[in-house]
């Protein structure tokens, strides 16, 4: 009987995603139903009174969800935000207006505005923090809000706030909560949804592919309070008094609850945590103030036996954006992938001038020069612990070099961040492979592409022509097409977790010329390989330098690799650079042999060959 009834609902479900007008229907349809039950009195009022409670619940799960969930930070004090909307809209719809039903729609959404004005202070600071520390952040937060509320007469302090009409109504509701889910699934379906994304998978690749961390952060903050604001204003004007303790830490531990329960980063799951905890509280009534208990302790054993929550990552079908399988005209992928403005041979592209980088006492890079022409692949090598990753970690913005200079295309980039520098031509891949491992391939793809699209955030929430040309046309058919040049088409919706080791490497360098750059660094990309996938590789970077015109730097252990593909090659040792040249001029350099090999070695490499 459950399971036929399970069948019959996934079928509709996917019914629904087939034809996405049906949404509309049915959404339209609910509406009205919502209009007629509630005029009607065809419900009893206590069930009505729940239902509402849902789709406030939904829309603080959903909101929450966005930051925790989606972008992987931890905010606690997610109350705060409800009581700047719930106190804003009332000040509206009480005092200023002094009541009005049609001006409670405008309240509800001012108190949104509000809320999110709150959100750009609370978001500087986790530009900064993360984990523990933005918790902290957001717990103190909620608690100035809080205290600031209980010493302003105009609202009643302590007291509360009275006055209201009761103006939620059952299709009010409704409606906010569909527009809540649209929105925050249209944003979470974008770029800057991938984005955000990328921050919970890993930050620091998410930089390195172009991503603007605190643009994304600042507008999934924003984003994310509107609707908590939103929530408070219909909550204030269903209870009809609001009190600064009804916003304590409590409240933002049951939208914890509620978001922890679904499943994080799934809009399905935010909504099933809705709907099953405020069912289970009412329902749990008779158990008095025990009930608090039971529904922490359901979390704790959930968060043992399903840490993720109940739906974990996963997502209805409707709630995906759909796919496209219209190929538009073809554009030359090299020509949309690689930057068109590559300079002349002879120009030079990276100039590095006395860089220096020290880890507290110890000196990583000394006094490091290069000058590099466009075009070409160029070799960096040296024992381990030479400085070579930490020469594309300055390049690259990671770190800040304590002296010396690096001009990119004559931009100066020293000072930059990893994003700027990303997007002014400059992509690399990682020592240690950093893949967005829970997201598709495609989507790995999709999130180098950050900074090609032309579209913003409330294109994307509204889903306005200007977004379905760029991601219909633009996205999808450059991803299809980088996926397909280097034959990873068909697993394109597999999470780039499950790749096997070699493809992996090849993700990180296909995402990495989604970017469009003009220079590649590779670090180590061979690490790791059997001779086999090494020779594989040095033909994709090969391609790769022909057929996108870049030019790459390639750190490798693999001798064979970089003197059969590199035409300049530079030896590190303890940081400093003891050797450049073709790789003939290094392979009988002194100091690199004794570099390799030690003085001991050197001496046997020398009766070795008679020298
Ligand atoms: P390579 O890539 O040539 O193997 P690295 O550039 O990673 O070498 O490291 C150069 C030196 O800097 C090593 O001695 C390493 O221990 C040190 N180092 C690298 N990263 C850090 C860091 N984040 N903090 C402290 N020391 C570091
Ligand atoms: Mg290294």
């Amino acid at each position: 009987m459950t399971a036929s009834l399970l069948t019959s609902l996934a079928r509709f479900g996917e019914a629904l995603a087939a034809r996405r007008w049906l949404i509309f229907v049915v959404t339209g349809i609910g509406f009205i139903a919502t209009i007629i039950v509630s005029r009607c009195g065809l419900i009893d009022q206590y069930v009505e009174l729940v239902a509402m409670y849902v789709g406030i619940n939904i829309i603080l799960a959903l909101s929450l969800n966005l930051v925790n969930g989606y972008m992987g930070e931890f905010s606690v004090g997610h109350a705060g935000f409800m009581a700047v909307g719930a106190y804003g809209a009332s000040i509206l719809s009480v005092k200023v207006f002094s009541s009005g039903v049609w001006v409670f729609p405008l309240a509800v959404a001012c108190g949104g505005v509000l809320a999110a004005l709150a959100a750009v202070v609370v978001a500087i600071p986790s530009f900064k923090t993360r984990g523990d520390y933005l918790a902290i952040v957001t717990l103190s937060f909620n608690m100035i809000v809080k205290s600031v509320l209980e010493n302003i007469d105009y609202v009643g302090g302590p007291r509360g706030f009275l006055g209201m009409q009761k103006l939620t109504t059952l299709p009010w509701t409704f409606a906010w909560t569909v527009v809540s889910v649209w929105a925050i699934r249209n944003f979470v379906y974008s770029n800057i949804g991938r984005g955000v994304l990328s921050i919970r998978e890993d930050e620091i690749a998410g930089a390195a592919m172009g991503v603007d961390t605190r643009k994304v952060k600042l507008h999934a903050f924003v984003v994310s309070s509107f609707f908590a604001g939103v929530a408070g204003g219909l909550y204030a004007h269903l209870l009809q008094f609001i009190s600064p303790r009804t916003f304590d830490i409590i409240k933002s531990t049951e939208i914890l609850i509620m978001v922890y329960l679904g499943g994080v980063g799934s809009i399905a799951g935010s909504i099933a945590g809705a709907v099953i905890y405020t069912v289970l509280i009412e329902a749990l009534r008779f158990l008095g103030q025990w009930r608090m208990v039971i529904m922490p302790l359901l979390l704790v054993l959930l968060m043992i036996y399903r840490p993720k929550g109940i739906f974990g990552l996963m997502e209805f079908r409707w709630f995906k954006p759909i796919t496209t399988k219209k190929h538009h005209d073809k554009i030359p992928v090299s020509a949309t992938a690689s930057s068109n403005k590559s300079p002349e041979r002879d120009v030079e592209l990276l100039v590095i001038d006395g860089l220096t980088h020290y880890f507290g006492g110890l000196c990583a890079l000394s006094d490091f020069n290069l000058r590099l022409g466009a075009g070409g692949i160029m070799g960096i090598i040296g024992p381990n612990g030479s400085g070579k990753t930490t020469l594309f970690n300055l390049i690259s913005g990671y770190y800040r070099p304590s002296q010396g200079s690096i001009v990119f295309d004559s931009n100066e980039i020293t000072r930059l961040r990893p994003n700027e520098i990303n997007a002014l031509g400059v992509a690399r891949t990682f020592q240690n492979i950093r893949l967005f491992n829970n997201l598709s391939v495609a989507d790995n793809v999709r999130v180098g592409m950050f900074n090609s699209v032309n579209y913003n955030a409330a294109d994307a929430m509204l889903r306005t022509r200007r977004f379905n040309e760029c991601e219909g046309r633009d996205v999808d058919d450059c991803v299809r097409e980088l996926l397909s040049l280097f034959e990873l088409e068909r697993y394109g919706q597999d999470m780039a977790a499950t790749l096997p080791y070699g493809l992996k490497r090849r993700l990180e360098i296909v995402r990495a010329l989604a970017t469009r750059p003009q220079l590649l660094l590779l670090d180590e990309p061979a690490a790791g390989m059997n001779p086999a996938e090494t020779g594989a590789l040095m033909e994709l970077v090969q391609r790769v330098r022909d057929e996108f015109k870049l030019t790459i730097m390639v750190i490798e252990h693999h001798m064979s690799f970089i003197m059969g593909l590199c035409e300049r090659i530079a030896v590190l040792d303890f940081g400093v650079a003891i050797a450049a040249g073709s790789p003939d001029e290094i392979k009988n350099d002194k100091k690199v042999i004794e570099a390799y090999l030690g003085s001991s070695g050197l001496k046997n490499y020398r009766a070795q060959r008679g020298t």
